[in-house]
């Protein structure tokens, strides 16, 4: 008896220990404790596409916490700005707000001249820039495939390309692609995204290849669903917290995050030196045991749970 009602309680304690706290709006965490080293990022300089919402936010903020300076980059400039001032009263780094299209090279090269310009290197590309959401194939216009394959693949590429001409080729490098699990099985009404996001982990592994000589190390970072994000609120995170999908997840419960940005932390630093040309999942299981109904989502679909 006495032993049996203590499990859940120390199941709880030993939770609440282990998953890092987390902020659902683009917010600073309001504590951090560090599991590494604070200076793991020391004098090191990150450039994220997608820096001023969700996992993007949190990656630098988490960066700035272990001593990395950072460019957040995204196209609106007020939107990056105002998480860009959020970043430094929290971390006491410095962070360059910039505004860039990553359809457009031109403005990548504008933003990567300018960051250049500021801190005259950069360690880390972080490639965070997507869009998403629901749609069945058969509903999906010819010009929406087109606009995700644009900003997610074709973007993730032209950011690469950049930072590699203008810096990494002459220097060494790090590259994360922010991917996701979505074409693994084939997931119900996610055509354009998977797609788009499987491209993503072929090209990391050719970049790996062609790169890996000039000591750049590129690899995928595939999260699962994550609490406190536009995704989650897009692609009916909601419908499967209701619906209580997230207990068919092994772990139980959705990710973080900060727990994404942690793992991304480990592939941007030298703690994974020796690792490229590899996908990581941080999923808690997620892609293996969730329910991939066709007609289900569908009906979150036309229930306009993806507006
Ligand atoms: P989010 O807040 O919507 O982040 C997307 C970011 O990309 C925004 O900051 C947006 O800023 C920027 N962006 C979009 N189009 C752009 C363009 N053409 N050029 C430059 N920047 C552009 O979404 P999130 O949910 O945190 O997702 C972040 C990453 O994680 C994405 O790669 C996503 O696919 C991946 N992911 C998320 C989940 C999840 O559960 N949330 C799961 C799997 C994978 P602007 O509007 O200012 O351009």
């Amino acid at each position: 008896g006495a032993v049996s009602s203590a499990r859940p309680a120390m199941a709880e304690a030993a939770m609440a220990a282990r998953v890092p706290p987390d902020e659902d709006g683009d917010e600073c965490l309001p504590q951090y404790r560090h599991l590494l080293s604070p200076d793991l990022l020391a004098g090191q300089v990150a450039f994220i596409t997608g820096g001023g919402s969700g996992i993007g936010f949190r990656i630098a903020e988490i960066f700035m916490r272990h001593g990395c300076r950072t460019v957040i980059a995204s196209r609106n400039l007020q939107r990056v700005a105002e998480a860009s001032k959020k970043l430094v009263a929290a971390t006491g780094q410095q962070c360059l707000p910039l505004s860039m299209d990553v359809r457009q090279p031109q403005t990548i090269v504008a933003a990567v001249d300018e960051a250049l310009k500021e801190f005259q290197r950069i360690d880390i590309l972080i490639n965070g820039a997507a869009g998403n959401f629901l749609c069945p194939a058969s509903a999906l216009s010819f010009n929406a495939f087109k606009t995700v394959i644009d900003i997610d693949t074709m973007g993730t590429f032209n950011t690469s390309k950049v930072l590699f001409e203008k810096y990494f080729r002459d220097h060494g490098g790090v590259i994360v692609n922010i991917t996701a699990t979505l074409s693994y099985r084939g997931q119900a009404l996610q055509v354009h995204a998977g797609a788009a996001k499987a491209a993503i982990d072929a090209m990391t592994r050719h970049l790996a290849v062609e790169w890996g000589p000039n000591n750049i190390r590129v690899n995928s970072l595939a999260p699962g669903p994550i609490t406190g994000t536009e995704g989650f609120r897009r692609l009916g995170g909601r419908f499967a917290e209701k619906s209580d999908q997230f207990s068919m997840i092994p772990l139980q419960r959705a990710g973080n995050k900060t727990e994404i940005a942690h793992s991304t932390l480990y592939l941007a630093s030298p703690l994974s030196s020796y690792v490229t040309g590899t996908t990581l999942v941080v999923d808690g299981g997620s892609w293996l045991t969730s329910p991939n109904s066709f007609s289900a989502l569908l009906d979150v679909w036309a229930a306009g749970a993806n507006q």
